[in-house]
């Protein structure tokens, strides 16, 4: 959301930019699977817009009808597994598509190259940056890797994924300040679980919860329960999609096998809310090093004011969600572009760059 927002941008403003991505499609945590006939979203399960501008690009997108309201209530499980449900009632916006169909909304006319993990960077004598690429397609044979030269660079991942790309260069091209604000970051893992069951189990789930499509819950180890075929045109199945805690998925982080993983999870939450929920059709188990950030910078982007332009953005920056990721990416790039032709792009700008993608 961050790269593919500045990028856009950046690009609108009269950049030649190149978006280099380490997987095979867009949307990074904003993630979709494609699996058993429908889609289910494994990363974000929902938007609720704060901020303006970002409301008016999730509108913009229900126009579109991209995007719909799913529920306006997340109910809290309690430890004897009864629920309530939140007394603020707030739009859970979702693409029925799948999460990652948002960010898809932001790659026209973009030059991204998929299967390009960017493994180092260094400055050259003409006050570039060199970036080494390795191709990770996995049928890949070939060991050399790329190198590519740019003017700048927006590095948008996870603060310590970045750490490990930028601190080699401590002391060198970026300051130890630059670096020590990047170690202050800290992100929180967690597993997830997507389990579809016999078309008679959404039945039994109405019986018993009637509306209950998100379940937050503080009972170890389940952070989070969606009933996510209910974001769906037409479900064939009930999918559900159960989320750990961070404590329930650190030392799980190296865990060769993690179907035994998803299926303690699932008998956690059969435990609290309905037996069949433990034996489902089929499970399938994702493990997400860095989900959210525990220790966001409150600054919406991160410079290392090196002599050649390099700027971090991301949702840790600002904040620990989408939204921040997206305003994260908008802000890089007006100071990229203020750094480089001197003149700050204007929020309505922004604005603009981003509405003109419909
Ligand atoms: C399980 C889970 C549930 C969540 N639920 C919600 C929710 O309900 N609502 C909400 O708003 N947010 C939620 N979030 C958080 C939300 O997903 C993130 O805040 C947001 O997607 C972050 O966007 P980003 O652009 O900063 O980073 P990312 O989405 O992490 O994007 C980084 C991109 O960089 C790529 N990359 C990484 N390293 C390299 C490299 N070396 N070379 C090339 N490419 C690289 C990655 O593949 C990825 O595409 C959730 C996250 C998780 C994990």
């Amino acid at each position: 959301m961050a790269g593919l927002t500045c990028a856009q941008v950046l690009q609108q403003a009269g950049y030649e930019v190149v978006v280099l991505e380490k997987s095979r499609g867009v949307g990074g945590r904003l993630a979709t699977r494609r699996s058993h006939g429908t889609r289910i979203d494994h990363g974000t399960c929902y938007l609720s817009p704060k901020a303006e501008l970002f409301q008016n690009f999730i509108t913009d997108l229900v126009q579109l009808g991209l995007v719909h309201v799913w529920t306006n209530c997340v109910h809290t499980l309690f430890p004897d597994g009864s629920l309530q449900p939140s007394s603020e009632q707030i739009p859970r916006y979702v693409a029925a598509d799948g999460m990652s169909a948002i960010a898809k909304v932001l790659t026209p006319g973009l030059d991204i190259r998929f299967n390009q993990r960017v493994v180092g960077l260094a400055t050259t004598s003409s006050q570039t940056w060199q970036l080494t690429v390795d191709d990770t397609t996995p049928d890949n044979t070939a060991t050399a890797s790329n190198l590519l030269e740019a003017q700048a660079v927006v590095v948008t991942v996870p603060a310590p994924q970045a750490l490990d790309l930028l601190a080699p260069l401590e002391g060198t091209a970026l300051s130890e300040q630059f670096i020590r604000q990047l170690q202050t970051v800290e992100f929180a893992p967690c597993i997830a679980v997507m389990a579809g069951y016999p078309a008679d189990c959404l039945q039994k789930w109405q019986a018993a919860y009637a509306d209950v499509k998100a379940i937050g819950s503080q009972q170890h180890p389940l952070a989070w329960i969606g009933l996510d075929s209910s974001k769906r045109r037409s479900a064939s199945q009930p999918v559900f999609v159960i989320q750990s805690t961070a404590d329930f998925a650190q030392p799980l982080l190296n865990a060769t096998d993690l179907i035994p993983v998803g299926r303690s999870l699932l008998q956690a939450a059969a435990d609290l809310l309905a037996p069949w929920l433990a034996t489902p059709d089929w499970l399938q188990v994702h493990r997400w090093r860095y989900a959210f950030a525990s220790s966001p910078l409150r600054e919406k982007y991160l410079t290392a004011n090196s002599l050649t332009p390099l700027v971090c953005a991301g949702d840790w920056c600002g904040g620990i969600r989408a939204e921040s990721a997206m305003l994260s990416g908008l802000e890089a790039a007006s100071y990229l572009n203020q750094k480089l032709k001197n003149q700050a792009i204007a929020p309505t700008q922004f604005w603009h760059a981003i509405a003109s993608l419909k």
